[in-house]
């Protein structure tokens, strides 16, 4: 996939938020350039040098100009001028004091580029670009000398000022790449243990806290519950109220699910409409009752859809974590407990084994 598809494929909140960091990015740029090349100004205004300090008097109205454009959102442009101000600054200043200043150092930011343009051929036309010019700028300068020089201690602190320009301007530039980086793994790490929908941890989250939770019950011995939750008749809400009713509601339900349950306690959507839940420090009795305390909450939840609300219950299977578990046989156990939920008339709470007796529908 080329970098345009994949642009084209982000999406919208990807792409916008891609922007925001670019404009923030842009804008601490400006910033700076106001700084320095407000420093040049004075001090080329002070060794005498008229033509470079009127350079830098353009030099800051652009940058002034590329703050308003940002504020009013107009990041292309911004970002266009940024892109000519540097290129004609380096000209300038080059045909100015000479190759020996150092202002061409500050062409070479543009060379990271090649990293984000779209295709190969541009990354090449890029590079040629830069080689282009950063020759050409050198044959004229060899052909006219410098056309405005300066004394050469002057010279001396342009020629430093440029080089501490430039490494900090690369600095600013691996940071900002850096931080893009940083921020990119952990969405890719949030987007990879949650579930799309629901945003309650999925399947592969629930599977790592599951081996953290059996290891801690093998060290201790202390009780837990696997609970398997399954919404009762919810393809019917599919069928007479339409696919989107029906993740209004599986939305609602895990908003519901995660709040009646204890901090320590984790849901994830297991499937379709299925929840499983894990609780641990908890023995039978009391997961029983938690479960029933969840599956009164669902019944009398109501979920507003297209004017109206919609109602419904879920079934539930409970097992007792085991300290050789893993945790397909866990779920097989509570699955075989929710059967039995199923089978006795749903919207009830069954644990597996003939340990406990099951909770059933009364009186709330
Ligand atoms: P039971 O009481 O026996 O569990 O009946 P049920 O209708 O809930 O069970 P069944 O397994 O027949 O149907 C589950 C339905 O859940 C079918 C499927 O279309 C729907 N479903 C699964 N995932 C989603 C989803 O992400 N969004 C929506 N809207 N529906 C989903
Ligand atoms: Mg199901
Ligand atoms: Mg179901």
């Amino acid at each position: 996939m080329s970098i345009r598809e994949a642009r084209a494929d982000a999406p919208d909140n990807l792409q916008r938020e891609a922007k925001s960091v670019l404009a923030t990015y842009v804008a601490r740029v400006a910033r700076v350039a106001l700084l320095v090349d407000g420093f040049y100004l004075l001090f080329f205004w002070a060794v005498g040098s008229f033509w470079l300090s009127v350079v830098n008097v353009g030099s800051l109205l652009t940058y002034a100009l590329v703050l308003f454009l940002l504020s009013r959102r107009r990041l292309r442009w911004a970002v266009i001028l940024v892109w000519a101000e540097v290129l004609l600054h380096v000209v300038f200043g080059t045909l100015a004091l000479g190759w020996e200043a150092g202002f061409h150092y500050f062409v070479l930011p543009f060379l990271p580029l090649v990293a984000i343009v779209e295709s190969r051929r541009r990354a090449v036309a890029l590079i040629l670009l830069v080689v282009a010019y950063l020759v050409g700028l050198d044959v004229a300068v060899s052909i006219t000398g410098p056309l405005a020089p300066i004394g050469p201690a002057p010279m001396v602190i342009v020629k430093w000022f440029n080089i501490i320009g430039f490494v900090a301007v690369l600095a600013v530039l691996a940071r900002h790449y850096r931080a893009q980086i940083a921020a990119a793994r952990v969405r890719l790490d949030r987007m990879a243990l949650t579930d799309a929908l629901t945003r309650l941890p999925n399947r592969h989250h629930f599977e790592q806290v599951w081996l953290h939770e059996v290891a801690r019950h093998r060290r201790t011995g202390s009780p837990a519950c696997l609970v398997l939750l399954d919404l009762d008749h919810f393809k019917r809400i599919n069928d007479q109220h339409g696919h989107a009713a029906g993740d209004n509601v599986l939305r609602a339900r895990a908003v519901l699910l995660r709040s009646a349950l204890r901090d320590v306690d984790t849901v994830a959507r297991w499937g379709g409409e299925e929840f499983l839940i894990l609780m641990p420090e908890t023995p039978l009795r009391e997961g029983l009752q938690a479960c029933d305390r969840l599956r009164r909450a669902i019944e009398a939840q109501e979920v507003p859809v297209g004017g109206q609300n919609l109602q419904g219950t879920a079934s539930f299977g409970l097992t007792l974590i085991e300290a050789r578990d893993a945790l397909p046989s866990a779920v097989s156990r509570a699955d075989a407990a929710l059967y039995r939920s199923k089978q006795g008339g749903r919207n009830r709470v069954s644990a597996d084994g003939d340990s406990a007796p099951d909770l059933q529908p009364g009186p709330a």
